[in-house]
């Protein structure tokens, strides 16, 4: 059961989606540089703001892509266009990204699979930039005011016990949308 993929797309980013992202990334610099100053040095944080790159699964309903079309759609339930247009949406429980297209993949259920062929609905790869920030594991109490975490390692791999050394085999939770910028869009069907 290989992925067959139908076409990868760069996204243009207009000016204001990169200078929000931009943006964020200097609070979260700046934010770790000052948690440096009180002795918790993360340099990577301080650097560019822990900068990581990872998949998020998406779905599409219009014809994006096909046969050279660019121009992204208006419909209310198309994520993909939704999402170029004005980025991601807040989620309480934080945007999803993982660090393998195949978890990504992964990520969505079999019977969804289903429903998806039968509305037409088309899927997606997105390749993001994310700022990270500073990661904390699920779990433990996270206290957003105190200059605590940017994301957060989820609950969908390793032991749950919070002993998370491989970062990059887990699902990371954003919880500002502004973190996340999208590059690339994979098209594909399995
Ligand atoms: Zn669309």
């Amino acid at each position: 059961m290989n992925p067959e993929i139908h076409r990868i797309l760069k996204i243009h980013n207009s000016p204001k989606i990169l200078t929000r992202f931009e943006e964020y990334r200097e609070l979260v610099k700046a934010k770790a540089a000052r948690n440096g100053a009180m002795g918790r040095r993360d340099e990577r944080c301080i650097a560019d703001g822990n900068e990581l790159l990872r998949f998020n699964c998406s779905t599409f309903t219009c014809d994006l892509g096909l046969n050279g079309s660019t121009s992204i759609c208006n419909q209310q339930y198309c994520s993909v266009c939704g999402i170029i247009k004005s980025g991601f949406s807040p989620k309480m429980d934080g945007i999803s990204t993982l660090s393998t297209s195949w978890r990504a993949q992964m990520a969505i259920p079999e019977d969804v699979e289903e429903e998806f062929k039968f509305m037409n609905v088309k899927r997606s790869m997105l390749v993001c930039r994310v700022v990270a920030g500073r990661v904390g594991s699920e779990g433990k109490e996270i206290n957003k005011e105190d200059g605590g975490f940017d994301s957060v390692i989820g609950s969908g791999g390793g032991s749950g016990s919070g002993a998370y050394t491989k970062l990059d085999e887990d699902e990371l939770l954003v919880f500002n949308p502004r973190a996340v910028l999208p590059c690339f869009i994979i098209v594909y069907t399995v």
